[in-house]
């Protein structure tokens, strides 16, 4: 089967093409500046590489653009668009109705827009590719595949917050977790690198990128995952704050006469790394070579950012009672050799020992871990869109199977 894959975002528009036999990637790209100036970028595995800029007036426009190309004589990767058997749309919000991944119909439209008021920046976005796709393909199928799904295994006693019961049942607040995809993707990718079944081990899941968030993985099912009812929950990130007293908040807000609007934009888009190191940065690299400038606040970002991560691993091994598998994962995890071993040092009491050697290699799946450690730390390069495809791939075969 041919799957596009669709991550739409409010101005920009990723996409691959995967082949679900061999799992290769046939083209990818992005559209983006959407409703602005417009730039396409595409790539295919036979070579073909395009970079120009493209009006697009709106999403239809920019999916319009990807079908077209994809289905150029010359740039191509299908002869026509009727050979993309399957759409399979990256969605960030499910809330509670959604524990797989659906067949987009009216009904699963209706519900994702219910969950737009929990995802208000996400949602709206991705069912805006949504549409534009349904409306230029109405005969292909169209699967959707939550960023939420796979944490709601979760139990009450990891999602409920210490807030009246009442207001779960009136409006669900509760902890959600996200970076699903990348989860299930990564604790299985590992089973599998390491010659395990899936459902015998113990994985806790780093995705460290610019958003970060980590899971416990407990024999294939997350029992708990460190971001909340919204991505600002759990670590401190690129420019999210994560957890902070909300004691806090309603003091700074009496303090610098700011409303929740004000409040909120701080809390998501000026504070974390960014926030810490007083402006510098929230890309790690230049955190980084700040700290080798002896920039005090670039190493302190960096030194609460590694000692955040290594309490919730510290705690989602007390969550799992154990742990076989830790993982690394996304722009920071894969990277960032020297924040790998900095958080592997607080890790000490759980046996693990790093082979400096091994921390440094480049790979798709490397064991950094040595021969001694009782404990398997590795790094993997995170694919969600492979996993989008696999989904979409299972539940076409599901729908083929009942007709
Ligand atoms: P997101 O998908 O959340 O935007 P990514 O997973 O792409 O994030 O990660 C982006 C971050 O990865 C960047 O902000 C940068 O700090 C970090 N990063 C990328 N490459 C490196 C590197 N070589 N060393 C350290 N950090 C890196």
């Amino acid at each position: 089967m041919k799957i596009l894959v669709i991550n739409s975002g409010s101005s920009s528009l990723k996409f691959q093409v995967i082949d679900s036999e061999s799992e290769q990637v046939l083209a990818k790209g992005v559209c983006e500046r959407i409703g602005i100036d417009g730039r396409f970028t595409y790539k295919t595995n036979t070579g073909v590489s395009v970079k120009e800029p493209v009006a697009m007036k709106n999403h239809k426009d920019a999916v319009n653009t990807i079908l077209t190309t994809l289905a150029d004589p010359e740039k191509g990767v299908v002869k026509d668009f009727a050979e993309i058997d399957v759409i399979g749309h990256r969605l960030v919000h499910g809330g509670e109705k959604f524990t797989g991944s659906v067949v987009i119909t009216d009904e699963v439209i209706q519900a994702m827009t219910e969950c737009n008021d929990l995802a208000p920046l996400h949602n709206p976005a991705n069912l805006v590719g949504v549409d534009a796709c349904r409306e230029l393909m109405p005969d292909t199928l169209m699967v959707g595949v939550f960023d939420t799904a796979f944490n709601q295994t979760m139990e009450p006693k990891a999602f409920l917050y210490g807030l009246p019961y009442q207001y779960y049942e009136k409006h669900k607040i509760r902890r959600y977790g996200f970076h699903g995809i990348s989860h299930k993707y990564v604790s299985q990718r590992a089973a599998e690198f390491m010659g395990q079944n899936p459902k015998r081990v113990k994985t806790i899941v780093c995705h460290l990128g610019n958003g970060a968030s980590i899971s416990a993985v407990k024999y294939g099912k997350v029992i708990d995952n460190s971001m909340g009812f919204t991505p600002l929950e759990g670590l401190v990130m690129g420019t999210r704050c994560g957890d902070v007293d909300p004691g806090a908040l309603e003091f700074l807000a009496k303090k610098e006469n700011l409303d929740f609007q004000q409040i909120m934009t701080i809390l998501n888009q000026e504070s974390g790394v960014l926030g810490i190191s007083n402006n510098l940065s929230s890309d790690f690299r230049e955190l980084k070579d700040a700290e080798i400038k002896y920039n005090d606040h670039a190493a302190l970002a960096r030194e609460i950012f590694a000692y955040k991560v290594a309490k919730y691993v510290g705690s989602y091994a007390a969550a799992m009672n154990g742990v076989d598998n830790i993982v690394f994962t996304a722009g920071v995890g894969e990277n960032d050799s020297d924040i790998r071993e900095e958080i592997c040092e607080y890790l000490g009491f759980l046996g693990i020992n790093i082979d400096e050697v091994k921390n440094r290699e480049q790979a798709e799946a490397v064991k950094i871990s040595d021969g001694t450690s009782r404990v398997n730390v590795l790094v993997i390069k995170t694919n969600e869109e492979l996993e989008i495809a696999r989904e979409a791939a299972a539940v076409a075969r599901q729908v083929a199977e009942k007709k």
